[in-house]
């Protein structure tokens, strides 16, 4: 398939990716003026505003943690109230690596890092099957305990802190040297606090780091997880897997903000790390605006200033002054109404508001917001096999691609699926119809390992995949769409093609992290191939446009065009034609017709018998879970056991409309 799709004639590049490069880009170089211009108020100042300076430091060591809660909580929707934790055991166990082992201040740090990863990776582990507010109360009740350690250990002292006066001379964790420097804490007026160089650093390279990992398709495949876990499953990515990392990713970045604490401080104090800092990083992360690059640095901003005493004593003189002397809101309160206001007012976020506002203007000035269908689509991918006029004859290409035997899978007493075989050729449309509630996309679901079957056997390509898992059997060559599409509706169609690439493997989260040249000359060959698809589907139109803009029938050649970005050996489509006017299902046949010319095995599922005339070679008509008749097209549809169960009621009625498809059947997780 890839082959074809590379062969076809590719109409010039648009301007697809260009946007979205130059915005990565400049939100890199916001982040870098953002950071010379704390270095020019810290540094130049010789400590005489020492509160300006940790307020500065306070809004680094935030963004640090609130990258790493974007991850986890933005990117991939596994809210943590524990974030919080993670910073404190950072901060903690750097400074006694330092303080009570003696390690170079280097390796204290990275040693900190490593302990927060084990500590992720174990709530991960611990926390595995849960979701939504379930993880958030686990999250939430792991920053109490560590909280309470931090008090209840004598070593880490409520009122003296860590490390201890009685103990230590300066009751300070000296500051790094490097060359007889020391890297001095804004704490000393007088002094000039050349921690806060490393802290900046930190903060930066933190960043640099995040945004390489979010525009990667390892990013890309968090994205996926928050949008369904059984759709990131179904384009090769190891759910279970890449929970844990992001995890484990999350709670570095909080230890990382934690090194960056200490170099701040020098000193600490559980009261600094109770639970009110997890939800204040996840605040800063929603405020500032979730799942967004820039929306921790606005976020983080705007927490810190509002934490800033000068700042929040200046609001309650100013609102004393304007409404009441003796009826007002505290510091606290005030903030906290702020912070209200702004979330009911921006739901998306402050920067997330912004953004979404900047890309709807631009998408508005582009006139066609309706995208055209581009009709020349599937002769693209014909035109790489010039002998392909005939669907029906598949004699060349005999391999069996698929060979289910005996499957079967029941819900409780209801056999959803009883004895199924069903035999898939390379290059050859194999319909499956039948009535709703037939059991057409449980096998579809049994195929591609959503579901596991409790008989039989299903060799594809060689491989037996009965007991494999979804990412496992996708990875071996397996794409599919949903009888209910499932986009990332607010991403763009070529994002949502681009996940359909992880299934040949995304890049390691170490190579994506720093944007390795190979790693950037995938991302621009899958971008290419994503534009060659969304062209092929007949969306070239609509690289830049949010999956959700599109029409249904749209949508469901988007997921098409995702399910051929892995090259796929077969194709299952779960009704494709649902919602689909006649001339748009005689677009949809061209392309199927095409996808199966150019050597794929395709297992349609449908219910309009035009299409299955127009495009099957072989159909098998299921009834009650087994099958009812299988075999030629002609001899299926005019077998009476099928007029009668079937065809006779969906002559009349020949769709499931997308209206009940859309309802009730995605609730229990069955797609
Ligand atoms: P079709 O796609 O042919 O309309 P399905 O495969 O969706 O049919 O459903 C076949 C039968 O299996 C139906 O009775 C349906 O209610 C049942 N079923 C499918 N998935 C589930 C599930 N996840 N839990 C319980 N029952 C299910
Ligand atoms: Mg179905």
């Amino acid at each position: 398939m890839a082959d074809t799709a590379a062969a076809a004639p590719v109409p010039a590049p648009g301007p697809a990716s260009a946007p979205s490069r130059s915005r990565a880009w400049g939100a890199h170089l916001i982040v870098l003026a953002l950071a010379a211009l704390a270095l020019l108020l810290t540094l130049n100042d010789e400590g005489r505003d020492l509160a300006r300076t940790q307020t500065i430091g306070l809004m680094l060591t935030t963004l640090v943690a609130a990258l790493g809660l974007n991850l986890l909580s933005g990117y991939s929707g596994l809210i943590s109230l524990g974030q919080g934790a993670f910073v404190a055991i950072g901060a903690y166990a750097t400074a006694v690596f330092r303080v009570d082992a003696g390690l170079p201040w280097l390796v204290a740090g990275i040693a900190a890092l490593l302990v927060c990863g084990v500590v992720g990776a174990g709530i991960a582990v611990a926390a595995a099957r849960l979701h939504g507010p379930q993880l958030a109360m686990v999250t939430l009740v792991f920053a109490v305990v560590v909280h309470r350690l931090l008090v209840e250990l004598p070593r880490f002292g409520r009122l003296s802190g860590y490390p201890n006066r009685a103990d230590h001379g300066s009751g300070l964790v000296d500051p790094p040297r490097l060359f007889g420097h020391a890297f001095e804490p804004p704490l000393f007026a007088g002094t000039v606090p050349t921690a806060m160089i490393l802290v900046v650093a930190g903060a930066v390279v933190a960043f640099t780091l995040c945004r390489n990992i979010a525009r990667s398709s390892w990013g890309r495949s968090l994205r996926a997880i928050e949008t369904s876990e059984i759709m990131a499953s179904q384009v090769g990515v190891n759910v279970s897997h890449r929970k844990l990392a992001v995890t484990v990713l999350a709670a570095v970045y909080g230890g990382g903000a934690g090194i960056l604490y200490l170099l701040i401080y020098g000193h600490l104090q559980p009261e600094s790390f109770t639970l009110f800092l997890g939800v204040n990083l996840l605040v800063a992360v929603i405020l500032g605006g979730s799942g967004s690059l820039l929306g921790p640095v606005v976020g983080a901003a705007a927490v810190a200033l509002l934490s800033d005493s000068a700042i929040l004593d200046e609001l309650v003189a100013a609102q004393q002054r304007a409404l009441s002397e003796t009826w007002y809101l505290s510091g606290e309160g005030l903030v906290a109404l702020i912070m209200l206001v702004v979330l009911l007012v921006l739901p998306r976020g402050i920067w997330g508001t912004i953004h979404h506002r900047a890309v709807s203007r631009r998408r508005a000035r582009r006139a066609h917001t309706h995208v055209e269908p581009n009709e020349p689509a599937a002769s693209a991918l014909q035109s790489g096999d010039p002998t392909s006029e005939d669907a029906s004859t598949p004699a060349p290409t005999p391999t069996a691609v698929l060979a289910v035997s005996g499957f079967g899978k029941s819900f409780g007493g209801n056999r959803a699926v009883d004895a199924m075989d069903l035999t898939v050729r390379a290059g050859e449309v194999h319909a499956v119809i039948g009535p709703n509630g037939a059991g057409k996309s449980t096998l579809a679901n049994l195929i591609s390992g959503l579901y596991h079957s409790d008989s039989g056997s299903a060799v594809l390509q060689g491989h037996e995949i009965r007991s494999l898992a979804p990412h496992e059997i996708s990875r071996l060559g397996v794409g599919r769409t949903f009888q209910t599409p499932l986009l990332d509706l607010e991403r763009s169609c070529s994002e949502n093609v681009l996940l359909g690439s992880t299934i040949t493997g995304s890049s390691s989260l170490w190579r994506s992290a720093l944007r390795l040249p190979a790693t950037i000359r995938r991302e621009r060959s899958e971008t290419e191939r994503a534009r060659e698809l969304l062209r092929l589907v007949g969306l070239g139109a609509a690289s830049d446009t949010p999956a959700g803009d599109l029409s249904y029938g749209q949508q469901r050649s988007l997921e098409i065009a995702r399910a051929l970005a892995g090259s796929p050996a077969l194709v299952i489509m779960d009704e494709p034609g649902a919602g689909l006017n006649p001339h748009e299902r005689g677009v949809l046949a061209d392309l199927i017709t095409a996808i199966a010319d150019s050597g794929t095995a395709v297992v349609l599922v449908e219910h309009h018998m035009d299409l299955v005339r127009s495009v099957a070679s072989r159909v098998t008509c299921m009834a009650e879970g087994t099958t009812l008749a299988s075999g030629s097209v002609d001899s299926v549809l005019a077998d009476p056991a099928v007029i009668e169960s079937y065809l006779g009621a969906s002559r009349t009625e020949p769709s499931s409309s997308p209206d009940d498809v859309a309802t009730g059947q995605l609730e229990d997780g069955h797609v």
